[in-house]
């Protein structure tokens, strides 16, 4: 059966800056690209936080070029979905396909998080058209415009608070008549002259043409429905990590993000440290970050886990 030094699971920016750092430390990583090769960002149009692209870049396009660098160094980057690991002892066993295996004497997880939609197919239409589930990255191209966003914790009154500073405009469509976020967050939310709260409104559908969205319709109490003029349609209903074939191996928090050392509390805290529960298992990006959730914190979270890993495989 084959042997690794380094597999690195997942290619997003914490897969991919993890696989640049581990290759020029010589450990020779292997990437499993997964399902969605190049992650989260190949589904946003245009990444004009990243530092480093002034004029901005495309998604794929940037993670293309995270790939190509990783390759230059010697990362082998493979298609292939990971799809079960045994961590109960080192080398650790991993599956790829469901059919073939690898001992790996080192893993970092870079698996990401799954932003959550509602699932109505009007949406799902018009993903990349003015459906988002990220106001920071996309928020910008609808400056000056009218905009909605789903739900009611402390992620969507964050995206409708950094909206407002853009948009015309802000609904807040909450399901139920309270908001889950807290109440600093809400305070906020009820002083901002630019935001709508509509409390016990559901999404029936997107409305659109072929330029995008145009609008929501929703329905509020007492069954009155209303047609949002919206250009942006955003949701911030929660992420799921992907962390389902971790279960049960390694400590996850209680909405199933990896904890880390850098992340657990009290003493045992180390500041940053992408190491798990398991020894020689490294996370780094969405799946162990409930917070930040962005392309730069993933990246420098690869760097993390690498030099990590490096410093555990020379002990
Ligand atoms: P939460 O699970 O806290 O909130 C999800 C919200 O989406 C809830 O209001 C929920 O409604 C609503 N929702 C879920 N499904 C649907 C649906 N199908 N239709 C309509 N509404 C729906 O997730 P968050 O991402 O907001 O937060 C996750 C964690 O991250 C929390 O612990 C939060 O505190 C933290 N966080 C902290 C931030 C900060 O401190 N700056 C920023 C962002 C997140 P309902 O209430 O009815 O269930």
């Amino acid at each position: 059966m084959e042997s690794v030094k380094c597999l690195i699971i997942g290619s997003g920016p914490a897969g991919y800056t993890a696989a640049i750092y581990t290759s020029r430390a010589a450990l020779n990583p292997v990437v499993y690209a997964g399902l969605v090769p190049g992650g989260q960002l190949t589904t946003t149009s245009q990444v004009e936080n990243f530092p480093g692209y002034p004029d901005g870049v495309a998604g794929t396009v940037m993670m293309d070029d995270l790939r190509r660098q990783a390759e230059r160094f010697g990362a082998d980057v493979r298609h292939g979905e990971v799809t079960a690991v045994d961590l109960s002892q080192r080398p650790f066993r991993v599956t790829v396909d469901g059919t073939h295996e690898i001992f790996a004497d080192s893993i970092i997880v870079a698996t990401g998080a799954v932003a959550k939609y509602l699932g109505l197919p009007s949406e799902r239409k018009y993903i990349g058209m003015g459906v988002s589930a990220c106001a920071v990255c996309d928020g910008f191209f609808y400056r000056d415009r009218d905009v909605a966003v789903v739900g009611g914790g402390d992620s969507a009154c964050e995206e409708a608070l950094y909206l407002a500073t853009l948009c015309r405009k802000v609904y807040l469509i909450v399901r139920r008549d309270i908001l889950r976020a807290s109440k600093h967050m809400q305070q906020r939310v009820f002083e901002n002259g630019r935001i709508e709260v509509l409390f016990g409104y559901q999404t029936e559908e997107v409305l659109g043409d072929d330029g995008g969205v145009t609008g929501a319709r929703v329905r509020g109490p007492e069954g009155v429905e209303r047609v949002l003029d919206i250009e942006g349609f955003f949701l911030g209903i929660g992420h799921t990590p992907r962390t389902e074939i971790f279960r049960g191996q390694l400590e996850l928090d209680d909405e199933g993000y990896i904890v880390t050392s850098g992340t657990g509390s009290g003493s045992t805290a180390l500041l940053g440290s992408t190491e798990t529960s398991i020894a020689g298992v490294f996370a780094a990006g969405d799946v162990a970050d409930r917070v930040y959730q962005q392309a730069i914190t993933a990246a420098a979270a690869g760097c993390r886990a690498a030099l990590d890993c490096e410093r555990f495989l020379i002990e």
